[in-house]
């Protein structure tokens, strides 16, 4: 398979000032040297606890932020070099749905105009053509055209979240991510729309990183998982093998998590305890202070990632051999 993105010892440590001084008084710990390859033409699940560094991730690959050390290599260039105005090109291509459409789009644009907004950016300036695609695409995410001349308060979150989608895809990119981008609406909503997404990734041969804390979207959107736990991604395998033979005793916990219908009975065991901080991450394996499994030297080395399959990886020395 052949990697869209190759990412190379990704760490983003933010620093954590006094108030007067501005004296740097440690760092938050967001990303620990992440090693990760997304390959052409997959859904990648990137799943985790809130404060895990999902966001962060996709964030970093976007270029949205600038990492702190690392490499985010995306056709043999790394990315997290380019300046501004050479990263024109590949902000066409890779695109970000958000989590909240409330948020995403600017209430005082027509549809019409926010739709516009990408091809204006990017010099567009050929009107039919802009104007035929916007019509081809508000009809492939299943509205009509006369939505066009409305503004994103008069409809649902449902609806703002298929304009975001529209808006995201327009000037067909390669690579999305999608942060959590059902988690505000409905539940009779989010099949629609993780249905709509794995519409336009046939269509438009999209790459996607999709970011939930919800392993049962994961489980039927994506092609790959990643498990993140404090800045790390902890576990990856294909998609099959992952919700069939997980290694990984995090992996265990947000499995068991999920509600397991038995023959007669709905069963939910819940993770214990809280997220450190990562601010102030344990040594050694980072899971250590919650996990079940816990050996001495867990709390001070770090495991390393053992393949356990083909294209299957933990970080746990229980995996060890
Ligand atoms: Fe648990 Fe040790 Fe494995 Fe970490 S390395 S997940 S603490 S058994």
């Amino acid at each position: 398979m052949k990697s869209l993105f190759e990412i190379k010892n990704l760490n983003m440590h933010y620093p954590v000032t006094d108030g007067l001084l501005g004296n740097i008084k440690g760092y938050v710990y967001a990303l620990n040297n992440v090693n990760l390859n997304i390959y052409e033409n997959e859904i990648l699940g990137l799943v985790g606890e809130s404060g895990s560094g999902k966001s962060t991730l996709g964030n970093c690959i976007l270029k949205l932020i600038n990492p702190t050390s690392g490499e985010v290599i995306f056709y043999g260039e790394d990315i997290t070099k380019k300046t501004k105005k050479e990263l024109k090109d590949f902000r066409s291509k890779a695109q970000l749905i958000f989590q909240n459409p409330y948020m995403s789009l600017d209430p005082r644009m027509k549809i019409y105009d926010l739709l516009k907004e990408p091809f204006i950016i990017n010099k567009v300036s050929d009107k039919k053509t802009t104007d035929e695609t916007i019509k081809k695409i508000i009809n492939l995410i299943g509205m009509d055209e006369e939505v066009l001349s409305r503004y994103p308060h008069e409809f649902s979150g449902g609806q703002r979240q298929r304009i975001a989608i529209a808006r995201a895809i327009i000037l067909n990119p390669k690579f999305i991510v999608a942060d959590e981008p059902v988690s505000a609406l409905d539940v009779s909503i989010q099949a629609q729309i993780v249905n709509l997404l794995l519409k336009l990734k046939e269509k438009f041969n999209l790459t996607m990183l999709f970011i939930s804390h919800d392993l049962s979207i994961i489980k039927y959107i994506s092609d790959r998982v990643a498990v993140m736990y404090l800045g790390e991604i902890t576990e990856i395998a294909e998609k099959e093998e992952f919700f069939k033979n997980h290694k990984h005793p995090y992996s265990q916990a947000l499995l068991n998590a999920v509600p397991v219908i038995n023959e007669d009975k709905t069963k939910k065991i819940i993770l214990s305890g809280d997220i450190p901080s990562p601010q102030n991450p344990p040594t050694g394996c980072k899971f250590h202070t919650r996990c079940p499994y816990v050996m001495e030297k867990c709390k001070t080395k770090q495991p390393d990632f053992y393949e356990v399959s083909q294209d299957h990886k933990v970080r746990c020395f229980l995996c060890e051999n």
